[in-house]
């Protein structure tokens, strides 16, 4: 990455802040009610459009200094209720404001460019930066009917659909609450109203507080908003995970006789309330994630190749890296009900697991387990090391510890997954996840079972 020159980003910055606010001195919140559609961004339960969940988003601006917060509310999942705020404060740093836990701060991270994404979500701001450039914006076409923003077009990279159209467009029968039709690839994605509001000076200067209590937890800057830095931990002889695929992700591989098997094929993630659309990993495409874990495999088990990639799910940020694994020669299983789809979005095929499925032979053997339908998706598989008890699930099994309680905030998944993994693992396997670092034996999975928050 090109690191640009700080001194001259800072003054370039404070000209486009003092050039494009109308009034200098105000702070305003813009905000986005409605719904998004989880299915057509392939993360709902099934791998099709029209499983829309209420979403809200508020970009805050304030005209003299630059700094952006962006607040979003809704479902990243279908079984995951979110919320989450990130402070943007010029030059350099970036603040995930916990509220009810210490802050995360990333210092020293390159943000102009993100700030500008987020802050065109509010339409006057956009229509406000048109007036005081040239009036062309890189990566985006806007059309406007007198000083309002009509139409705003863009394209992006996503998992599993490749480069697709993304239009915003703009309705301002009602002027102060224009309504807002956000059309990807031909497909509604999200609908809904907006509406703005000035913030007294008390409550501007208190947002850009941090978090009262305990000191932020500091982060290099550079790993905003998301880094790749696999490195790889040994479970057991021929069992590891490769962690830091890229933030937050990490994945099983299991040296079979046959070959490399790993769980999941890996993609970035669009993040669409960025004009344009912006990748959390940015530069990879589709699939240059997959691609990344792939070359990563072969420099750390020279001579041993790839024989397979197992599917958990379909949500893009799992399976959206299939090709990469289907060119370097692997073969891609997939719970049943969904090969038809994959073998569409992908143009290869993958191999159908309808039952218990094992891979290899002697002492390191794989066995593909199908899960059912579940809260988080209605098609997935476990990846069971099954002669080395350790067991890998994507999303249905993320713990925060290990207390013998669900996390309360994923107790109606965390409570599913326990039931079946009592009903289908013998009490000694140690289950591992996509996701956190705890390593959780059944047994425990039986005490969340007897906790309150699985007996409701
Ligand atoms: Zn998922």
């Amino acid at each position: 990455m090109v690191r640009k020159n700080r001194a001259t980003l800072l003054a370039a910055n404070c000209l486009l802040v003092l050039a494009f606010s109308t009034h200098a001195d105000e702070t305003t919140e813009f905000c986005l009610d409605g719904a998004f559609d989880l299915g057509a961004r392939y993360q709902g339960l099934r791998p099709k459009a029209g499983e829309f969940y209420p979403t809200s988003w508020c970009v805050i601006t304030e005209g003299d200094t630059g700094r952006v917060m962006f607040s979003g509310s809704g479902k990243s999942n279908p079984d995951m209720d979110g919320d989450w705020t990130v402070a943007y404060l010029p030059p350099d740093l970036v603040r995930i404001v916990n509220r009810t836990s210490p802050d995360v701060e990333f210092h020293g991270a390159e943000i102009d460019d993100e700030i500008a994404r987020i802050r065109r979500m509010d339409p006057r701001q956009l229509a406000a930066e048109i007036e005081s450039g040239d009036g062309n914006i890189e990566g985006l076409e806007v059309t406007r009917t007198g000083d309002r923003i009509a139409r705003v077009s863009a394209s992006a990279d996503m998992p599993l659909r490749g480069q697709v159209d993304v239009d915003w467009l703009w309705d301002w029968a009602e002027p102060d609450t224009p309504s807002l039709k956000i059309v990807v690839d031909d497909e509604e994605f999200f609908r809904g109203t907006g509406r703005w509001r000035m913030l007294d000076s008390i409550e501007a200067a208190a947002i850009w507080e941090r978090t009262a209590g305990e000191a932020p937890v500091e982060v290099d800057g550079d790993r905003w908003p998301s880094v790749i830095n696999m490195r790889l931990i040994e479970l057991e002889d021929g069992v590891y995970l490769v962690r830091g695929v890229r933030t937050g992700f990490q994945h099983l591989v299991v040296d079979t006789s046959k070959g490399l098997v790993a769980g999941d094929a890996p993609a970035g993630w669009v993040e669409f309330h960025h004009l344009p659309p912006a990748d959390l990993v940015p530069g990879l495409g589709n699939d240059g994630l997959s691609r990344r874990f792939i070359e990563f495999l072969g420099e750390t088990f020279p001579g041993r190749r790839i024989h397979a990639v197992a599917l958990t799910h379909a949500h893009d940020d799992h399976s959206g890296g299939a090709t990469a694994f289907a060119d370097s020669g692997a073969l891609v299983f997939a719970p049943a009900e969904l090969t038809g789809f994959f073998d569409d979005a992908f143009d290869i095929q993958t191999i159908p697991v309808k039952e218990d499925t094992i891979i290899g032979s002697g002492d390191n053997r794989v066995r593909l387990m199908p899960m059912g339908p579940g809260p988080h998706a209605d098609s997935m598989l476990g990846v069971w090391a099954v002669d080395k008890g350790w067991f890998f699930v994507s999303d249905v099994h993320v713990p925060n510890s290990d207390t013998a309680v669900p996390r309360a905030n994923r107790a109606i998944t965390e409570c599913w997954f326990a039931a079946w993994a009592v009903a289908n693992l013998p009490e000694d396997v140690r289950v591992v996840n996509s996701h956190s670092a705890p390593q959780t034996p059944v047994s425990r999975l039986a005490d969340y079972l007897a906790s309150e928050a699985c007996s409701k």
